[in-house]
């Protein structure tokens, strides 16, 4: 897919309508978008896999289309990038294993349900091909994917 200027918002769109199978009744969405935010020079359908990754990663901690629970996807610039963070009021992820959940084939989730690789595959997405960043911050209740994407390009 072409390196090209993306309307971010309209891209989350299209992946959240994707998923909505997925994000039960129970569940509830918010969408916090800052609107005044321009396009990103960015790899969309890679994006959209982070996106899915992301999204997927929380829908689980809250428990399954069953599970009740909010997700918040949140834009804000912050500085000169571009902050889209995913939050759930899941349980969290633990202190002891934090440093380890980006690492290829890490996951806590039983045979077949997890493959360990959604992270790993976001962070070389996000870190190494759109000279991003992906952070977690993370309580009981309140965790937060963010990611950080510049608002020029890098060679610009
Ligand atoms: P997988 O989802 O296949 O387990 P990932 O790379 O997507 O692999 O995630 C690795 C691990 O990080 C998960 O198994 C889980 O322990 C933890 N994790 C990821 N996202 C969340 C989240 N939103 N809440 C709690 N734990 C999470
Ligand atoms: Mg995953």
């Amino acid at each position: 897919a072409p390196y090209r200027e993306v309307d971010v918002h309209e891209l989350l769109d299209s992946t959240l309508l994707m998923l909505s199978g997925k994000i039960g009744p129970q569940m509830r969405l918010v969408k916090e978008y800052d609107r005044s935010l321009p396009q990103v020079p960015a790899y969309p359908a890679e994006l959209n896999q982070v996106w899915t990754n992301l999204i997927d990663n929380a829908v689980q901690a809250i428990g399954g289309a069953g599970g009740e629970g909010t997700l918040t996807v949140r834009t804000a610039r912050e500085g000169d990038r571009m902050l889209v963070e995913f939050r759930d009021t899941g349980p969290g992820v633990p202190e002891e294993i934090r440093g380890r959940i980006f690492d290829p084939f890490f996951t806590t989730k039983p045979v077949g349900q997890g493959t360990g690789l959604g992270l790993d595959i976001s962070w070389r997405i996000v870190v190494n091909k759109h000279h991003g960043s992906l952070e977690v911050e993370s309580v009981p209740g309140d965790t937060r994917f963010r990611v950080l994407l510049p608002l020029t390009a890098p060679d610009a």
